[in-house]
């Protein structure tokens, strides 16, 4: 199947990333919020990286005139009409990812690929909400989307062959690699990612050590590039949260269950780097 256009649905942290990719490798890419203001908020950011991006001549002028010809935003999901994949970045929650595919399965061609970012969530159950559940699988990136080489190709039971290859060809044609994973909570990299941040969350709670100490143990004792506590401000609190539910909820594993401190801080409005505040504050 040839991609020729890509809508994304959200312009949040991953959905700004996944479009920027996409407009960046010559799709024609659409990405929709749920008012003007994000919109606007997204958009800005994109070409605030790629205005940085020339800054540092990791991107020619004239490339940067492309992506940006090949790159617009709507607020109507009516727009995604013509899209011949859709790539799902709402936040993490499984009656609004329902909700969002079967809209889309209404609007889109009968032929489009419908993919989900979700980090942990059942893609056959979101596959459930429409009537083409052999064109549903999850592509799920990472973060920052522009500098993660990595993207999980993920088939349910009901995924099409097709569906997978094209799922695959085109997360390729963006440059990243493929790995190709079950649909099973937390598909290869979260299910062991979540636990170690759940942990480390712990560890801080019951006064193991300092925040500070618990990122430098595992930077300098694991080679890591950051900390646990810098990559849950990275990924967002209110993320991890929701991760940790849905796995708990999915497994009944209490060790998915998200610690209390973690659910304090995300009440708090604490997300993390990007609402300023989270185990750190950024300016
Ligand atoms: P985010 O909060 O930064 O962005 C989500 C955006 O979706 C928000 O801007 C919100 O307004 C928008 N949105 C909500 N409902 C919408 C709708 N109906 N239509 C259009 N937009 C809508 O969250 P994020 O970190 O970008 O996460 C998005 C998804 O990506 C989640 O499923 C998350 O689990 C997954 N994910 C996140 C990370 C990470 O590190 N943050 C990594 C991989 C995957």
């Amino acid at each position: 199947m040839i991609i020729k256009k890509v809508g994304v649905v959200g312009c949040g942290l991953m959905g700004g990333g996944i479009a920027q990719v996409c407009a960046e490798s010559g799709y024609e890419t659409i990405a929709r919020e749920i008012n003007e203001e994000l919109l606007e908020k997204g958009i800005k950011a994109i070409k605030a990286n790629w205005d940085k991006a020339v800054s540092k001549n990791r991107m020619t002028e004239d490339n940067r005139g492309l992506a940006i010809q090949k790159l617009k935003g709507t607020i109507d999901m009516k727009d995604f009409g013509d899209c011949d994949i859709v790539i799902e970045a709402a936040i993490e929650q499984m009656d609004l990812k329902k909700a969002i595919f079967a809209e889309l399965d209404s609007i889109t061609p009968a032929n489009a690929i419908l993919a989900t970012n979700t980090s942990c969530l059942s893609i056959i159950e979101i596959a459930s909400a429409t009537k083409r559940p052999e064109k549903v699988l999850g592509i799920h990136f990472f973060n920052p989307v522009p500098a993660m080489k990595l993207v999980e190709v993920i088939e349910t039971i009901s995924t099409s062959k097709e569906s997978m290859e094209t799922g695959i060809d085109f997360s390729q044609s963006l440059g990243k690699q493929v790995v190709k994973a079950k649909d099973s909570p937390g598909f290869i990299v979260n299910l062991l990612l979540i636990l170690f941040l759940l942990d480390s969350i712990r560890a801080y709670e019951k006064g193991l050590a300092t925040k500070e100490d618990i990122d430098a143990g595992v930077k300098l004792g694991l080679n890591h590039p950051m900390g646990p506590l810098t990559l849950t401000d990275l990924v967002g609190l209110d993320t991890t949260y929701h991760i940790a539910c849905a796995m708990y909820e999915e497994t009944a594993d209490p060790k998915y269950a998200p610690p209390v401190l973690l659910k304090q801080m995300v009440t708090a409005g604490w997300m993390g780097r990007k609402s300023g505040k989270g185990f750190y504050e950024y300016k």
